[in-house]
């Protein structure tokens, strides 16, 4: 009895990728060309638990080979700059510096090379009967039958929807612009820039392509590549660190500083996986771990399930993600409320809340441990 997987992102792909290990049957159904999805770019940083589950599987080559280390992290403030090596502290763990697309690129190519299936160009209109054991999407004209459902489709797709549960949701009223320039990263760690005029953050991406993010502030304009290097100047402070080096601007987005978590992320014979259960503020760079970790989390379930008819692990499998997804916002809403500047009525006092957290982090070892296990956290 095949298994369909709703969309080709980091979920769906790892979760077909590791179905395939054990000889499940499965069918990925994707909105896009592979083209689209091999080339969008927009997580980077591996937890060390993602890395461990990729290794775990054989699906860790390419990162191992063109992934980078990271292990230290900068802030930039009006009070000077401090940086915390995570590498020493907390659990001790790294990141891996591994741009989304090249995964994808990897998965895809171990999925269908362990004999796996993608229709690409396929977008999914329905989730069906999901309270059978003949779950059906429609996508194409074309009904397909499976005797799961997951639903990897990220936070615009359409299975969620099928979910009776609740979904709480929690929006900031903000927003980033995410840029990737193609420039070398100007600085040797990820850096945060917490500065009047808002939130500036700079991700090194590959040896010549650098992630920055601006909060957009009321009246600060960034319709253009040179406001935008202005302002990124302005915020990291070129006058006292020296100026980024610039490089022309590859693409931009906006990205709204909003969560959700479904619940259950379960139904009958669907399972929410990655973005379609839970959206996470990219403030603490975990919505791509966190897809990892409950792709790995269902795959076990559904083995269990499908090869030895053992249902209990996929009966508590929203019980088993649920928890790590909400330590992971809790985290999310921390750091955003660390690095963006404050509006609202209440600005001038959130804005010594925020001095009072980065002061406790650039001086309190327990707060930098705290900080160092949850920025690198997700573990299962
Ligand atoms: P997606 O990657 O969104 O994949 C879902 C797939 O489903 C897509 O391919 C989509 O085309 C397909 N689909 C949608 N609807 C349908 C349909 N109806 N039918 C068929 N297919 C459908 N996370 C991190 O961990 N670290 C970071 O550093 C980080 N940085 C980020 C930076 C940016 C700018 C953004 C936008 C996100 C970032 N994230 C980061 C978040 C991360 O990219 C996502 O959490 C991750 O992509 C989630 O994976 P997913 O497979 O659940 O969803």
């Amino acid at each position: 009895m095949r298994v369909l997987i709703v969309g080709a992102g980091p979920a769906g792909l790892v979760l077909g990728s590791l179905l395939r290990a054990s000889d499940i049957d499965c069918l990925i159904v994707e909105r896009q060309s592979r083209a689209h999805v091999e080339q969008r770019a927009r997580a980077g940083f591996l937890a060390a638990n993602s890395v461990r589950i990729l290794d775990a599987n054989g699906l860790a080559d390419g990162l191992h080979r063109h992934g980078q280390t990271h292990d230290a992290c900068a802030f930039r403030s009006g009070a000077g700059q401090f940086s915390l090596t995570y590498s020493e502290l907390g659990r001790r763990e790294k990141h891996t510096m591994y741009p989304q697309q090249d995964l994808v690129r990897d998965l895809i190519a171990s999925f269908l090379d362990r004999g796996g299936e993608i229709l690409f160009d396929s977008p999914v209109d329905g989730v069906h009967d999901i309270d059978t054991d003949r779950p059906w999407i429609s996508a194409v004209g074309e009904k397909l039958t499976g005797r799961f459902v997951a639903g990897c489709d990220g936070q615009y797709g359409v299975a969620r929807d099928a979910i009776p549960g609740t979904t709480l949701r929690r929006d900031h009223g903000m927003s980033w612009l995410a840029l990737l320039a193609e420039a070398p990263p100007s600085m040797a760690t990820v850096t945060y820039a917490i500065h009047p005029n808002g939130f500036a953050g700079h991700m090194a991406r590959t040896p010549s392509v650098t992630r920055y993010y601006l909060q957009q502030s009321p009246g600060v304009d960034l319709s253009t590549p040179e406001e935008i290097w202005h302002e990124l100047d302005t915020r990291m402070r070129a006058e006292t660190y020296g100026p980024l080096i610039r490089g022309r601007i590859l693409e931009t987005s906006t990205v709204e500083i909003h969560s959700y978590v479904t619940d259950p992320l379960q139904h009958g014979s669907l399972f929410l996986v990655g973005d379609a259960g839970s959206l996470i503020s990219p403030a603490a760079a975990k919505g791509a771990n966190l897809a990892i970790m409950a792709a790995s989390v269902l795959a076990r379930a559904m083995v269990a399930a499908l090869r030895d008819g053992d249902d209990r692990l996929l009966a508590g499998y929203s019980a088993a993600c649920l928890p790590l997804i909400w330590r992971a916002q809790e985290f999310s809403h921390w750091m955003v409320n660390l690095l963006n500047t404050p509006t609202g009525p209440d600005a001038e006092f959130m804005r010594a809340l925020q001095w009072a957290r980065l002061e406790s982090l650039r001086t309190s070892r327990m707060h930098q441990d705290y900080f160092a296990e949850n920025y690198t956290g997700v573990t299962e």
